[in-house]
């Protein structure tokens, strides 16, 4: 198979066959993919990109990972979809293998990453109207600047972002929006109607911003002392992304429940899911919440292997090593286009220096060099690569990465020529 950097042929935008047609709710990047394998992707024109999105961590095993592969054709073969109306043999073990790789008693899937943060909500404040005691129709939950939790008329209701909200109200009240990382804040925002705080443990869309040490755990605390359940976020940050299983376990933080989804339908499908004790989860009975597709055993199969894929241990410290060498990189690049580096494992945010240019215009010119990452927003991009990425690749993107930062004339050398050159 021939990987060419794309930068030697030349991509130019243009619009391909359908276009006119699909909304313009996205400005992608302008490329059109056909073929993925592992760390890498292919267009219609036949140029190989080494993708540094992965699908915003929904593709952390890469593309079309054989081990997945196997496990979405087994089932294929088998059953695909039931609807909760009638039970499927994939379902229950799913749910017990997702609960224990969290150290919980129950699973509640779902499809997307914005119905799973609503069923968080949902369970959220049942609790607190059930078990805490909160007056009906009063309860508020804790949430932070900049946070990115979906795309419902709920979630973007207490979004930070005027782009997300401009047009969308009247909003759902109940929620407080304090400043991440700030505790202070968040104590001062408790009182007797907090039912929960909802966090992203690093904040993905918003440039991957890490919190000060001890912000995490110093919300576990908060809610412990003031009766109210944690709620993290790890959509985007958890099966690896940032070297251990989930963001909170580098703090040793144990929310009340987990909100997972991207990574866990392992690129092939949308599953995300709501992983807690029973406390939180079981104010959640016949008829007061569900979904056709959530807990199919297509999706659940799927799901299983990403729990056992992440059971090993492998990808967590694929994503340490690997995430060292691409902030060494990085680091390197700082006052040489480069303002800052941000990041944990391997995810990383970095601010380009003004004279360089826009983040999309460097993603523009990474694509001509046969690398894809996309801004976050404005000088901000964020890089995320398959957790299957290989070093001396990742080493070819830095390069790539270094020479659009100095305005390096395309083309740059290609990722065969690359390995050639180090033997
Ligand atoms: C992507 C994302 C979501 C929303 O997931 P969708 O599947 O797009 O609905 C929610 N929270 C975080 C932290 C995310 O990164």
């Amino acid at each position: 198979m021939l990987r060419l950097g794309a930068a030697s042929l030349g991509a130019d935008e243009r619009t391909h066959a359908g276009d006119d047609h699909v909304a313009h709710n996205y400005a992608p990047l302008p490329v059109t993919l056909t073929r993925g394998d592992g760390a890498w992707v292919e267009d219609v024109d036949g140029r190989w990109y080494l993708d540094l999105l992965a699908g915003y961590s929904a593709l952390n095993f890469g593309h079309r990972h054989p081990r997945l592969l196997r496990a979405a054709r087994n089932q294929l073969e088998r059953l695909t979809l039931t609807s909760r109306a009638f039970g499927n043999d994939q379902l229950g073990p799913f749910c017990e293998e997702l609960a224990t790789l969290c150290g919980k008693d129950l699973v509640l899937p779902m499809n997307t990453g914005a119905e799973a943060v609503e069923t968080a909500i949902k369970a959220a404040r049942r609790w607190g109207y059930r078990v805490k005691g909160v007056p009906a129709g009063h309860a508020t939950i804790i949430v932070f600047s900049g946070n990115f939790h979906g795309r419902t008329t709920t979630i973007v209701g207490f979004s930070t972002d005027e782009d997300s909200r401009d047009g969308f109200g009247p909003f759902t009240p109940g929620f407080r929006v304090v400043p991440f990382g700030d505790l202070d804040a968040t104590a001062a925002a408790f009182d007797e109607t907090t039912v929960a705080v909802l966090v992203e443990p690093i904040q993905g869309e918003a440039g991957v911003v890490v919190p000060p040490t001890g912000f995490l755990s110093g919300l576990r605390d908060l809610c412990t002392a003031r009766r109210a359940l944690l709620i993290a976020d790890e959509i985007q940050s958890g099966f690896g992304r940032t070297g251990r299983t989930f963001a909170c376990d580098h703090e040793a933080v144990v929310p009340d429940l987990y909100v997972l989804g991207k990574a866990l339908g392992g690129g092939l499908v949308p599953l995300s899911a709501v992983v807690g004790d029973h406390d939180a989860l079981e104010v959640l009975g016949p008829g007061s919440h569900g979904s056709t597709f959530g807990g199919n055993p297509f999706a659940c199969a799927i799901g299983r292997e990403v729990v056992a894929m992440t059971t090993t241990g492998e990808y967590q410290a694929r994503a340490t090593e690997l995430g060292v060498r691409l902030r060494r990189g990085l680091d390197a690049l700082v006052g040489h286009g480069l303002r800052e580096v941000r990041g944990r494992g391997l995810w990383m945010g970095v601010d380009v220096e003004a004279s360089v240019g826009d983040g999309r215009a460097v993603c523009e010119a990474l694509l001509h060099r046969g690398v894809l990452a996309k801004e976050a927003h404005g000088s901000t991009i964020r890089l995320a690569p398959p957790l299957v990425v290989t070093e001396r690749e990742l080493d070819w993107a830095i390069e790539q990465i270094a020479a659009t930062l100095h305005h390096a004339p395309p083309p740059s050398i290609s990722w065969d020529d690359f390995q050639a050159h180090e033997g």
